[in-house]
């Protein structure tokens, strides 16, 4: 059985103050909902901000990128052991926004998940297609080039721990992020299928077990008919999780669906 997971990505936005706020309605929110798992990735400069808010409650906190290197002349860039060294313990990888305004790459995402995984951080590796691909019914191609990129990093050992921190992949379209245009219930469930069948490929027991979240475009009013689907254990939230009811409310429906069920016996 999966529990749900709820990730809110602030990407850059807030201050010292919003945050004191916003980190307080979702504490007071989220205080006694346990059925599932809650994170948040804020910018960097407020990591402290979050360890100090967050520490002793149900809500984790995570960075939204790190680089594949431990140290060295990268200015402007964040190694993944000082994201755990500020009780970090998930990080986002390959967000589309870092892939389309970052030129990060397959290759550049998938290396940064194999450091992740060194580092023990949790990764929450996003795929999926632009629009366009979409249009052209490409969906499954460029997922699977994504995908394979990271099962062919990963050796034997960084495999087995990567299932061990139960790493996280998260399906977002380019063209529902932050487009108000959420994908179907029934598209993100085919998809979110074809992502377990391909981790399957490698492990039928880790693909039963890891949690593929959904995100573009999510709101409190779309959240339950998504959450519903087998293959869709929660989700990512972009501007909804700025919101604290709004968050809070997404949450909530991801804490009253039970954990998913959908069981991969046979690999297609
Ligand atoms: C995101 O960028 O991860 C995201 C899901 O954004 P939004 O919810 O705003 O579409």
């Amino acid at each position: 059985m999966r529990r749900n997971l709820v990730v809110g990505n602030w990407k850059m936005h807030g201050d010292l103050q919003s945050n004191q706020l916003l980190l307080g309605g979702i504490t007071q929110g989220l205080a006694n909902l346990n059925e599932a798992d809650y994170v948040v990735c804020v910018p960097s400069p407020y990591l402290f901000q979050a360890r100090e808010l967050l520490q002793g409650t149900n809500i984790s906190w995570g960075g939204q990128n790190a680089l594949q290197y431990e140290e060295g002349a990268f200015t402007g860039a964040v190694a993944p052991h000082m994201l755990t060294d500020l009780g970090c313990t998930y990080v986002l990888l390959g967000h589309s926004e870092r892939r389309n305004l970052f030129h990060e790459t397959n290759l550049t995402a998938a290396a940064r998940f194999d450091a992740a995984i060194k580092a023990n951080l949790t990764p929450i590796f996003c795929v999926g297609e632009t629009s366009v691909e979409y249009e052209a019914g490409l969906t499954e191609v460029i997922i699977a080039g994504q995908m394979d990129a990271v099962m062919a990093t990963l050796d034997e050992t960084h495999f087995a721990k990567a299932i061990e921190l139960n790493m996280v992949f998260s399906y977002e379209p380019a063209w529902a992020i932050g487009s108000g245009k959420t994908a179907t219930p029934e598209h993100a469930q085919s998809v979110h299928a074809f992502i377990r069948n391909r981790i399957a490929r490698r492990n039928i027991e880790a693909a039963n077990k890891i949690r593929i979240i959904y995100g573009g475009s999510l709101k409190a009013n779309n959240a339950a008919k998504l959450f519903s689907m087998p293959d869709v254990d929660g989700g990512l939230v972009g501007g909804a999780s700025l919101v604290a009811e709004e968050f809070v409310a997404i949450c909530k429906v991801a804490n009253s669906l039970k954990s998913r069920q959908s069981e991969i016996a046979t690999i297609h």
